[in-house]
C-alpha cells in the first residue's frame, strides 16, 4: 500500500488495525505538504466586473482614461475668467453678461467665455472653452435678465476639478493581488473598466464518508449523525477564496468511494475529505489515494490535539487532504493547515486579519509532543483581549457557536500559564466583541431573559464556567455579571457571601431543586424528599446519581443521606441537565435537580429547596448601556412571565 515515505504498515494479529507509526510534527507535516505543491502557477481568467466581487486581481489595472475625463464644475454658478473678477469686492461689484447656454451634466459647451461674460453651470458641467474658474451661484446676484453681479474675487481654478486629478490615464489604479471589494469595483467602474484579469478560484471538490450520516432535512435513523463537516467545509472554503461543490456523504465502501473520489478529483484542484482517517477496518480513503496520483500521501498522524489521524497528499499536483471525522477537529486542522494552502493557489494574501493577540484568563494544561489546539471565546478585558476555553471536548459542535477561534499550544509546552499572552486564529474574518458578557454557572432560564436584549440588536455573550469561575472573572473585569448560585454552609444563605469589593448583588430568580425519578417509580411517587431517599437506601437494587464537590446540590443530597454512601454515590455530574438524563436512561434511579429541567425530561419531581440563582454585577459597569438593558430585561413582566412558564420563580 502506497503511504509514501511516511508511514510503514504494520500487520497486527488478528487485528484489521495499523497503527501510525510515524507520527509527524506540526511543522513538519506542513513542510512536506508545502514543498510537493509549490511553487506554482495561479491561473487566472477574465471576469466582468459584477461577478469580480471576492476574487484577486491577476495583474496591475492601469487607468484606460484620465478621471474626470475633463475639467468639472464642482458647484452650481457660472463659469467665469478669474482676470475678470481680479478687482470684485463688496464696494466694487463686477458685472458679467451671461452667455446663452446651460451646461448642465452632460452637456456639452458650445460657446466660448468672452472677457466680462459667464455661462451658466451646473456640478459636474464641463468647463467651457475661455473659463478657468466657477463661481457659486449663492456669491452672485441677478443684474437684469440676462447678467449677474459678482461681489468677490476668485482663484484660476476655484471650484473646477481639472481632468485627471483624481486618477490620471496610464496610471497604476489596482496592483495585482489586491482583493476586489465594493470599492476596488468602484475605480474600475469610473474608469470604464468592464472586465478585469483575476486568480480563478481554486475549485475544491468536499466529499463526506461514513455510513452513519445523513444530510440536514432529512430525518435521522437511529445512530446516524447529520453531516457536519460536509457544510462548514464547503462553507469555510467559500470564506478563503475557494470555490466548493460538495458530492454528499459516501458510505465506507472502497468501490463506492473510490468511484466518488476519481469524479470528484477530476472536476476539482483540490480534492477535501473528511472521516475514515484513522487507521480502523472501515477507514478507507487513506487506501485509495495511493492509486489517485503521485506523490500519493506525504503526511499521515500528526502530532495534533485533536487531530492527530489528518492525512495530506498530493495526488499529480492536487492537494488531497482527509480531515479528521469530529468536526472540531476538522475544523482546527483545516483553519490551521489548509487555509493557507487554499489561499496560496487562490492567490490571496494569507490573512491578517485572522489573528489577534489575547490573554488566557487561566492556566491551559497540554500534552507534551502534540500541537494542542483550544477553542476560545473572546471578551474585552481591562486592557485588551481575553481568550476564555470553551472547553467541551473535541466532539463538541456547540462550542463552535460560542468560540471566535482558537489558540494553539506549542508541541514543547506542557501547558499555558494564566495570564499568558497568546494569538487566536479567528474563525470569522473579524473579532465580535460582544455588548454584555455573562460567564458563571449556566442555566435556561438566561436565555428568557436576554432575548429581548438580542432582539434590540445587543450582542450577549454567555460562558459557562460554573459560579466560582465566574466570581473570579468578574474580580478580574472579563465581564459584566458573573450568574452565581453557591450556598455558605455556615450562614445557610445563597451568594451574598461570596461577593468581593467591587461586585454587588442583582437578584435572579429560585430555582426548586428535589429528587427526580421515573414517573411511576413506586418507591419515589407521592412520597417526601426524605421518605424517597429512606426507601432508595433500604433497596440494595437502587441506584443514585450524584453532583460534583462545590456544587450547592451537593449539599443538600449529603445532607439527605446522612453520611450513607449508596450504589451510584461516585458518579458525580457537573450539570443539572446530565442528572435528569441519567435517571431518564436508566443509568441511574433518583438523583437531584431542579424543576424545570426534571419536567422538560418528562421525570417525576419531588420538591425541597430552592436554590437561589442570582447576578454577581460588576459595579464599575453598571452604567453601561448592555446592562441597562439587561436589568430592565430582568426586571421586566415579559421576562418573568417568561420564567414562571418555565419553572423558576423571579426573585
Ligand atoms: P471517523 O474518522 O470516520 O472514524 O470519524 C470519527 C468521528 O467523527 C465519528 O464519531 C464520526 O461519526 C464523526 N464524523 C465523521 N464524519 C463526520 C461528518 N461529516 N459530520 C459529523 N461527524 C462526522
Ligand atoms: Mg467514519
Amino acid at each position: 500500500m502506497g503511504f509514501g515515505m511516511t508511514i510503514v504498515p504494520q500487520p497486527q494479529a488478528g487485528l484489521d488495525q495499523e497503527q501510525f507509526l510515524t507520527i509527524l510534527s506540526r511543522e513538519e507535516a506542513v513542510r512536506r505538504f508545502e514543498a510537493a505543491l509549490f511553487p506554482r502557477a495561479v491561473p487566472s481568467e477574465v471576469r466582468r466586473l459584477a461577478e469580480a466581487l471576492g476574487c484577486v486581481l491577476a495583474e496591475d489595472v492601469a487607468a484606460p482614461i484620465d478621471v474626470p475625463p475633463f475639467d468639472r464644475s464642482n458647484v452650481d454658478g457660472f463659469a467665469v475668467r478669474s482676470a475678470d473678477l481680479a478687482a470684485a469686492g463688496e464696494a466694487s461689484p463686477v458685472r458679467l453678461v451671461l452667455n446663452g447656454e446651460i451646461i448642465a451634466c452632460g452637456i456639452a459647451p458650445t460657446q466660448q467665455v468672452a472677457p466680462c461674460t459667464a455661462t451658466t453651470i451646473a456640478t459636474g458641467g464641463p468647463l467651457p472653452r475661455g473659463a478657468d474658474a466657477v463661481v457659486m451661484v449663492e456669491h452672485t446676484q441677478p443684474a437684469g435678465p440676462r447678467a449677474i453681479e459678482v461681489r468677490r474675487a476668485a482663484s484660476p481654478g476655484q471650484f473646477v476639478s481639472h481632468a485627471g486629478s483624481d486618477i490620471a490615464r496610464g496610471e497604476a489604479l489596482l496592483r495585482a493581488g489586491t482583493v476586489v471589494g465594493s470599492r476596488e469595483i468602484g475605480m474600475l467602474a469610473a474608469c470604464g473598466v468592464a472586465e478585469v484579469k483575476v486568480a480563478r478560484k481554486p475549485r475544491v471538490a468536499v466529499v463526506s464518508t461514513g455510513d452513519e450520516l445523513v444530510q440536514p432535512g432529512h430525518p435521522l435513523p437511529p445512530a446516524a449523525i447529520y453531516d457536519t463537516n460536509g457544510a462548514i467545509v464547503v462553507a469555510a472554503i467559500d470564506e478563503n477564496g475557494g470555490e466548493a461543490t460538495f458530492f454528499g456523504a459516501i458510505p465506507d465502501d472502497e468501490t463506492r468511494l473510490e468511484a466518488a473520489m476519481r469524479t470528484a478529483l477530476a472536476q476539482a484542484d483540490m480534492l477535501v475529505l473528511s472521516g475514515g482517517t484513522s487507521k480502523g477496518a472501515g477507514d478507507l480513503s487513506h487506501r485509495i489515494i495511493g492509486r489517485l496520483g503521485k506523490p500519493g500521501i506525504v503526511a499521515h498522524g500528526v502530532a495534533l490535539k485533536p487531530g492527530k489521524p489528518l492525512c495530506l497528499a498530493v495526488c499529480d499536483g492536487k492537494p488531497v487532504v482527509i480531515l479528521p471525522g469530529f468536526p472540531t477537529s476538522a475544523m482546527f486542522t483545516f483553519h490551521d493547515m489548509i487555509v493557507p494552502v487554499l489561499r496560496r493557489m487562490a492567490g490571496l494574501p494569507l490573512r491578517s486579519d485572522a489573528k489577534v493577540s489575547a490573554k488566557v484568563p487561566v492556566r491551559i494544561a497540554s500534552e507534551l509532543g502534540r500541537t494542542e489546539f483550544v477553542m476560545v471565546s473572546l471578551v474585552e478585558g481591562r486592557d485588551g483581549l481575553i481568550a476564555y476555553p470553551s472547553g467541551k471536548g473535541s466532539g463538541a459542535i456547540t462550542s463552535f457557536a460560542q468560540a471566535d477561534g482558537f489558540l494553539r499550544i506549542d508541541a514543547l509546552a506542557d501547558q499555558l500559564p494564566a495570564g499568558a499572552e497568546t494569538e487566536v486564529t479567528l474563525f470569522t474574518p473579524h473579532v465580535r466583541v460582544p455588548d454584555l458578557v455573562i460567564i458563571g454557572s449556566h442555566c435556561t432560564g438566561l436565555d428568557l431573559v436576554t432575548a429581548p436584549l438580542s432582539r434590540a440588536g445587543l450582542s450577549v455573550r454567555s460562558i459557562a464556567v460554573g459560579s466560582l469561575g465566574g466570581l473570579a472573572a468578574a474580580r478580574r473585569g472579563e465581564c459584566d455579571l458573573a450568574p452565581i448560585h453557591l450556598f455558605d454552609d455556615r450562614s445557610e444563605t445563597y451568594n451574598t457571601p461570596f461577593l468581593a469589593e467591587g461586585l454587588e448583588l442583582v437578584p435572579g430568580w429560585r430555582r426548586m431543586q428535589g429528587i427526580v425519578f421515573r414517573k411511576g417509580d413506586t418507591r419515589f411517587e407521592g412520597a417526601s424528599a426524605r421518605e424517597a431517599v429512606a426507601a432508595a437506601l433500604v433497596d440494595p437494587a437502587c441506584i443514585m446519581v450524584n453532583r460534583n464537590q462545590g456544587a450547592g446540590t451537593r449539599i443538600l443530597i449529603d445532607r439527605l443521606l446522612g453520611g450513607a454512601r449508596p450504589e451510584g454515590y461516585w458518579n458525580q455530574p457537573r450539570s443539572h441537565n446530565a442528572v435528569a438524563a441519567a435517571v431518564a436512561q436508566h443509568r441511574a434511579d433518583w438523583g437531584m435537580t431542579i424543576a424545570p429541567v426534571a419536567h422538560a425530561a418528562g421525570l417525576g419531581f419531588i420538591p425541597l429547596a430552592e436554590e437561589h440563582y442570582d447576578f454577581a454585577l460588576v459595579t464599575a459597569r453598571r452604567q453601561r448601556p448592555a446592562v441597562q438593558a439587561f436589568l430592565e430585561a430582568l426586571g421586566s413582566d415579559e421576562s418573568r412571565a417568561a420564567l414562571a412558564r418555565a419553572g423558576f420563580r423571579p426573585a
